[in-house]
C-alpha cells in the first residue's frame, strides 16, 4: 500500500508535487530546492487538498488522497470520454460532465467522476436530442454542444431530486424496506483498537442489534460483510446497489490522536461545494445525530458532507455514523455496555422511521420508543 509523508522523496513524491502545483495548491518549484521532496509545504498542500475533497486531513497521501490527486488532474476536455466497460474512466473531468448533464435535465446518475453505463446512457439520450452522432462519447463536438447550452433548470440536481421522489413514493411503512447496514471494517482489519477494545468487534455487535430490530419492523436487513471479512469499500457499496437497497447505513467509532476528543457524528454524500448533496441522504443523517444525541448524551458533532467511497458509490441515500471516540475513556465505557448498544440501535431504527414520516411525527426526538414503532406497524398494517 502506498503511504507518503513528510521527509519522503523520490518520483512518487515529484508526481504529487507537480499535480499539487497544476492544482495551484503549491507554487513551481524554484531553482534551488529539489522537486521531488515531501516537505512541509507539501504536507500543508496535500492537507488542504483533502479538506476540499472531504478526505481525511492528516496530510499524508494514501490510497484514497492518492486517487483523488490522479482524478484532479483531469479538466474537461483534456481527453475523450468513453464508457469503459472492464476500466471505467475517472477523474474531475468526469464529474464535471456529469454535473453538466444533470443541469441539463439528463439523468447521469449520481456524479461521482465515474464513467459508468447510466453516464453513457444520458451521453446518448443528449446527442440524440441535440442532433449530434450518437457514440455515447464526450469528444470534441459534444463538448462544444454541452459548453454552448444554457442549463434548463440551474442548480436543479435531477437525481437528489429523483431520491426525494422516490422516498415520498415509498410510504411512511418500514416493512418491505429493504436496508444494507454496513459494519465497518472486519477480519484482520480491526479498525480502532484500543485498551483491547476493537471497533470491528463493536460495530458488529452493534449491527446485529440494528439487524434484530428491523427484521421485527418487517423491514429486510441485510449486512454488508461477515463477522470475520472485510469487504473493500467499494464492494460494499456494490453489494447495496446489487441488492438494491434503499437505505444504506455504515457503522464506525471514532479515534483521535487526543483522548479528549468525542462524541458522535454522521456523514452523508455531499463535496461541500455548491448544491451537490444527497438531500434524502442529509435528512437522515440529521434524524439520526439528533436521536442519537438526545438518547446518549454523547457530544454531537454534527453531520457533515463527505465524498467517501461507500457514500458516493451507492445508488441509494447512505450515511455512515461514527458512534463516539474509543480513544476517549468515556465514550469506550459506555459503547462496552450492550445497554448502551441497544439504545443506539434503537435511535437508529426510530431516526429511519423518521426519514419515512417525512418528519411528520409529533414524538419529540429522543422519546420514540421501539414499542411505540412496532404498534405504529402494526396500525398501518390493517
Ligand atoms: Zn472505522
Amino acid at each position: 500500500m502506498l503511504l507518503l509523508r513528510r521527509g519522503d522523496d523520490g518520483p512518487a513524491v515529484a508526481e504529487i508535487r507537480a499535480t499539487l502545483v497544476t492544482l495551484k495548491l503549491l507554487p513551481p518549484a524554484t531553482g534551488s530546492g529539489r522537486p521531488d521532496v515531501f516537505d512541509d509545504a507539501v504536507e500543508h498542500a496535500v492537507r488542504t487538498f483533502q479538506q476540499q475533497r472531504g478526505l481525511i486531513t492528516d496530510g499524508i497521501v494514501g490510497p484514497a488522497t492518492y486517487r483523488s490527486l490522479c482524478d484532479a488532474r483531469w479538466r474537461l476536455g483534456d481527453r475523450n470520454l468513453a464508457y469503459l466497460v472492464s476500466n471505467p474512466m475517472c477523474g474531475d473531468d468526469v464529474y464535471a460532465l456529469q454535473e453538466r448533464m444533470l443541469e441539463l435535465g439528463y439523468n447521469a446518475g449520481r456524479a461521482d467522476g465515474v464513467f459508468g453505463s447510466q453516464t453513457e446512457h444520458a451521453l446518448r439520450n443528449f446527442q440524440r436530442d441535440y442532433g449530434l452522432v450518437v457514440d455515447g462519447m464526450c469528444g470534441p463536438g459534444t463538448l462544444r454542444a454541452l459548453r454552448q447550452l444554457s442549463p434548463r433548470a440551474r442548480g436543479g440536481r435531477q437525481v437528489f431530486l429523483r431520491e426525494q421522489e422516490n422516498l415520498r413514493n415509498s410510504g411512511p411503512r418500514l416493512s418491505g424496506k429493504r436496508i444494507v447496514i454496513d459494519p465497518g471494517h472486519g477480519g484482520q482489519d480491526r479498525g480502532v483498537f484500543v485498551a483491547g477494545v476493537a471497533e470491528a468487534d463493536l460495530v458488529w455487535d452493534l449491527a446485529r442489534r440494528l439487524e434484530g430490530r428491523m427484521v421485527a419492523t418487517g423491514m429486510e436487513a441485510l449486512l454488508s460483510r461477515g463477522e470475520q471479512v472485510c469487504p473493500a469499500e467499494a464492494d460494499r457499496a456494490q453489494f447495496a446497489n446489487k441488492a438494491g437497497a434503499d437505505l444504506f447505513l455504515s457503522l464506525h467509532t471514532d479515534a483521535n490522536r487526543s483522548p479528549l476528543a468525542e462524541g458522535v457524528s454522521t456523514y452523508h454524500f455531499g463535496t461541500g461545494q455548491g448544491t451537490t448533496s444527497s438531500t434524502v441522504g442529509e435528512a437522515l443523517a440529521g434524524f439520526i445525530q439528533r436521536e442519537l444525541t438526545a438518547r446518549t448524551g454523547l457530544l454531537d458533532c454534527n453531520t457533515h458532507p463527505k465524498t467517501w467511497e461507500t457514500l458516493r458509490l451507492t445508488r441509494c441515500p447512505a450515511v455512515r455514523v461514527e458512534v463516539g471516540y474509543l480513544t476517549n475513556e468515556n465514550d469506550r465505557r459506555r459503547l462496552l455496555d450492550p445497554a448502551f448498544r441497544d439504545i443506539v440501535a434503537e435511535g437508529i431504527l426510530v431516526a429511519v422511521k423518521r426519514l419515512y414520516l417525512l418528519g411528520e411525527n409529533d414524538q419529540p426526538t429522543g422519546t420514540f420508543t421501539f414499542k411505540d414503532l412496532l404498534q405504529y406497524e402494526l396500525a398501518k398494517a390493517d
